[in-house]
């Protein structure tokens, strides 16, 4: 049996009123007439979409030429000729409604963004991954106020780990990534320097051109020419006046112990020494030196959203906005690669040369969707209840992959790029 045809009907369905009715039904139809019968009933809207002859989706008006209507009629017969009382006939034909979604021409056609949400707990023991201020030989671990819920709010200052920290992390690994697959990625980025195009100089550096005087020109060209600063963003403020700002594709945050470890987090001074004795380096002080690095201890919150809607599209000018830039499909590949990598290599965070945390991850949910879904807040220790709770009541064709009940933390990860770049037409 092949549903090929049918697979096309839906395909156009689906992207033409924007919503998965149809497939939903089918996924879980308890009896072949009710299948045959939601399949007429999508003919029927498929019908009524052409004789108006108005397509929003160009894609879909070109699947519906290729939509071979006898083949449509003859998939249909072999729905109804199925006999349900036989095993074998009964179990290729449910698990072919439950796959017709999945159809190649479905997700090359249909959608081509996805939305990528991950949380997590992770537990990292002796960690200073995020360092403030140092006051003399004492340097300091970030703090930040947080709220506790009990029978009061009461607030507690806990160890934390920035926003900015992971995305530091993250726009390294995609620089690294993007430079492989052969995209290109502006001369300060690649070492790391995300000053990402902050003015007229900045800009002469990375592209060793002179920056566009038009708006939309300038957000394409550097589109065009890094692609960090297409999915990380960007702000332009020359000196001149006219600023240019691209707003970032991904989004995290503060990594903050979680709800039942705050009382627990610890934040440690440890001393450290380093020792020349025996060497002429003592006199004078220069040799011999004490320092305080502080460490701390927690299970922590880990967050962080990727959506692919604007990678490789100009937002800035309203009259042009969502004009694409180069290959869209290489540009989400990269950084559904590049979040694959820093989400297996923990690929964050400083002073790792000397204070590599032990760590470990607790559980994490990676939610991959086709709109706007994120996995409810990790603080909590029942989210991965809430998130299938959420995914009950709001599903955008959300699927979610949760370690360790997945498998292995990799696989999970794996997985769930997989799925991400399937999604997005590879
Ligand atoms: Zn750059």
């Amino acid at each position: 049996m092949s549903f090929d045809n049918l697979a096309k009907v839906l395909a156009v369905l689906v992207a033409e009123q924007g919503s998965y009715t149809y497939v939903d039904k089918l996924g879980y139809v308890p009896s072949k007439d009710l299948a045959v019968f939601y399949l007429k009933e999508a003919l029927r809207d498929l019908h009524s979409i052409q004789q108006k002859e108005k397509f929003e989706n160009e894609k879909a008006r070109e699947l519906v030429g290729k939509i071979d209507y006898e083949r449509v009629e003859k998939e249909l017969e072999d729905i109804a000729k199925t006999d349900e009382r036989k095993e074998r006939e009964r179990r290729p034909l449910s698990s072919l409604l439950r796959l017709l979604p999945s159809q190649q021409n479905w997700e090359v056609v249909v959608v081509s963004d996805v939305f990528v949400s991950v949380r997590g707990r992770v537990m990292l023991n002796v960690e200073a991954m995020n360092m403030t201020e140092s006051v003399g030989n004492y340097v300091k671990h970030r703090r930040v106020p947080v709220v506790l819920p009990d029978a009061k709010y009461t607030t507690y200052f806990v160890p934390a780990i920035s926003g900015e920290s992971i995305a530091h992390g993250f726009q390294e690994v995609l620089a690294e990534v993007g430079k492989k697959n052969g995209l290109k990625v502006c001369k300060l980025c690649e070492k790391g320097i995300f000053l990402k195009s902050t003015n007229e100089n900045v800009f002469k550096e990375s592209f060793s051109s002179d920056p566009p005087k038009d708006d939309f020109e300038f957000e394409k060209t550097v589109i065009e020419n890094c692609i960090v600063e297409d999915v990380g963003g960007f702000l332009y403020a020359p000196r001149a006046g006219g600023n240019v700002k691209r707003t970032s594709n991904f989004y995290t945050g503060y990594m903050i112990p979680v709800r039942e470890s705050i009382e627990g987090a610890v934040i440690e001074p440890q001393l450290h020494s380093r020792y020349a004795l025996g060497t002429p380096f003592v006199e004078g002080g220069q040799g011999q030196m004490i320092y305080y690095v502080e460490l701390s201890s927690a299970v922590y919150t880990f967050s962080f959203d990727l959506d692919t809607r604007y990678i490789g599209r100009t937002t800035f000018s309203y009259e042009k906005a969502g004009t694409e830039v180069g290959k869209r499909s290489e540009r989400i590949n990269a950084a559904l690669e590049a979040l694959k990598k820093f989400l297996i290599e923990f690929a964050f965070g400083a002073k790792k040369t000397r204070f590599l945390p032990v760590m470990e991850w607790d559980s994490l949910v990676v939610a991959v969707s086709d709109d706007v879904w994120t996995v409810p807040s990790p603080y909590t220790a029942g989210y991965i209840d809430n998130a299938r709770k959420k995914k009950e009541k709001v599903n955008f064709n959300t699927k979610l992959f949760v370690y360790p009940e997945g498998g292995s933390f990799e696989e999970v990860v794996v997985e769930a790029i997989e799925e991400a770049k399937e999604r997005a037409g590879k």
